[in-house]
């Protein structure tokens, strides 16, 4: 019975379809006019419900007259719970006749591109940048454990337990850097996988498309094609539920196949607002991992990795000055090296200190009004009458040390440097001294009177310019 519906259904929808949701089924048996079929998964039988149910009806009826029914039997994932397969069975409304007659093949089952031939997988393009790798992304204190979470995926897509992967981190901190890389190595290592990159605008805009052409079957069936789904910013799903609707299913169907998916967003997924509950606990049964602003150590490889890509050469100091001044991002620091390598050919000038200080110009305007490394040394510096330069010198003349050790301490309190860059500043002072100072100085606040006052008239300063 079962295959001779198969034969009609085949003969009513696309070819694709018909394999990917079709092929799939297994008949359990025939008693009483009730017919028994095995899916898959729970999302498998709602999809066929949800789009195919008409066309089920009209075969059965065809098959087993008025009193034909269906029951499904479905596949349960119990995740960690059992590892057995357990079966839950739905039985199907009796049928109405009216229903049964007035079935019409729907629009949706247009042929698509990919259904009307054997899918060739070498023209479907993965949209990836193959300049973003592994080799070229710089490992440090910031990215550790998205970059090594990321090349176990890359090694065994599917098969480790982060999945889905979702990194998440602020802008230019190298999310879709790191995500291409890793469908990069996937592909180079894996021909014959399908790898697919998205960003979560293009996804939402072809899932608009695609219903307004009624073509929504042919999105998710490409979709379900896919080996590893990489998607990128999927904050941008806030908000449109439709569209989120369409990713679950895909989701639920490509992890329950096995599929690797990969996604970023820009803030942690509890915060992301406007995304389904029922997504937002998804993303959690894989690992969640975040990339935070480069360390100073970091920023000082990635110039220097830049640089020599580019076959530049550029002075240490320079290195130096550069990784501690642009602290906010790696897209940021970037913009930094192009403009200094444009200055250095425009005015036909080796890239010295001089010229980095002139290339950065403008962004340090911009931190004028901020709490900034320079101005608590100033301040500091004045307040306790010593110099500038002390602060920074190797001394240890005991107003001297305690200037420092207070500068230190506002430093860590008021800017985002990270110990190993303030130290840096304090004429290179490694990060456990930082560590000592901010104790020395909270261990002194809470002893000395007279001290305290002295922190408590700084702080005012320091907050009131920070507004
Ligand atoms: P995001 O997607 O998080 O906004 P991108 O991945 O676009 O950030 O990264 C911004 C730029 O910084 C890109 O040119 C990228 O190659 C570079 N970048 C980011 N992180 C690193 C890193 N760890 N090593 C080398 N380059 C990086
Ligand atoms: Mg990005």
């Amino acid at each position: 019975v079962w295959s001779n519906c198969l034969q009609v259904i085949k003969e009513n929808i696309g070819e694709q379809s018909y394999k990917t949701w079709f092929e799939p089924i297994r008949p359990i048996s025939l008693r009483d006019s009730v017919l028994t079929i095995q899916v898959p998964s729970q999302f498998f039988y709602e999809w066929l419900e949800e789009h195919y149910v008409s066309l089920l009806k009209k075969v059965i009826y065809q098959e087993l007259g008025s009193e034909g029914r269906l029951e499904y039997s479905i596949i349960v994932d119990r995740g960690n719970d059992s590892n057995k397969p357990q079966t839950v069975n739905i039985p199907t409304k009796k049928i109405p006749a009216a229903v049964v007659n007035s079935y019409k093949p729907e629009q949706s089952f247009i042929k698509s591109p990919f259904e009307s031939k054997t899918i060739d997988r070498n023209f479907l393009n993965s949209q990836l940048n193959p300049s973003y790798s592994f080799e070229n992304y710089i490992e440090g204190d910031c990215n550790r454990l998205a970059r090594s979470a990321g090349y176990a995926v890359a090694n065994k897509p599917g098969t480790t337990s982060f999945n889905p992967l979702m990194v998440y981190g602020g802008v230019g901190l190298g999310k879709t850097h790191l995500v291409q890389a890793i469908g990069n190595h996937i592909k180079n290592s894996n021909p014959d996988k399908f790898v697919l990159y998205v960003s979560s605008e293009k996804f939402v805009n072809q899932f608009i498309e695609s219903v307004k052409t009624n073509n929504v079957q042919d999105f998710a069936n490409f979709y379900l094609l896919v080996d590893i789904l990489i998607i990128d910013d999927v904050q941008f799903l806030s908000g449109k539920d439709k569209t989120q609707e369409m990713f679950f299913h895909i989701f639920n169907h490509l992890h329950q196949s096995g599929k690797q998916i990969v996604m970023t967003s820009d803030c942690p997924p509890r915060d992301l607002k406007g995304l389904e509950e029922r997504l937002l606990s998804r993303f959690k049964w894989g690992l969640t991992a975040d990339l935070q602003s480069p360390d100073f150590e970091t920023r000082m490889a990635i110039i220097q990795k830049k640089m020599q890509s580019d076959g530049i050469d550029i002075p240490d100091n320079v290195v130096e000055y550069l990784a501690y001044s642009v602290d906010t991002n790696v897209r940021e620091l970037e913009g930094v090296l192009i403009s200094l390598i444009a200055q250095s050919s425009l005015n036909r000038k080796e890239i010295d200190l001089e010229l980095a200080k002139q290339a950065l110009k403008h962004i340090i305007e911009d931190v004028e009004t901020e709490v900034n490394l320079d101005f608590i040394q100033k301040t500091v510096a004045e307040y306790f009458q010593v110099s500038l330069d002390s602060l920074k010198a190797k001394t240890r003349k005991k107003e001297i040390v305690i200037a420092r050790q207070v500068a230190m301490y506002f430093a860590k309190e008021f800017t985002s440097h990270s110990l190993k860059s303030i130290g840096y500043h304090f004429g290179g002072r490694d990060h456990s001294t930082v560590i000592h100072s901010v104790q020395t100085v909270s261990d002194m606040i809470d002893t000395d009177k007279k001290f305290k006052v002295s922190i408590q008239e700084l702080q005012k300063k320091f907050k009131s310019k920070a507004g």
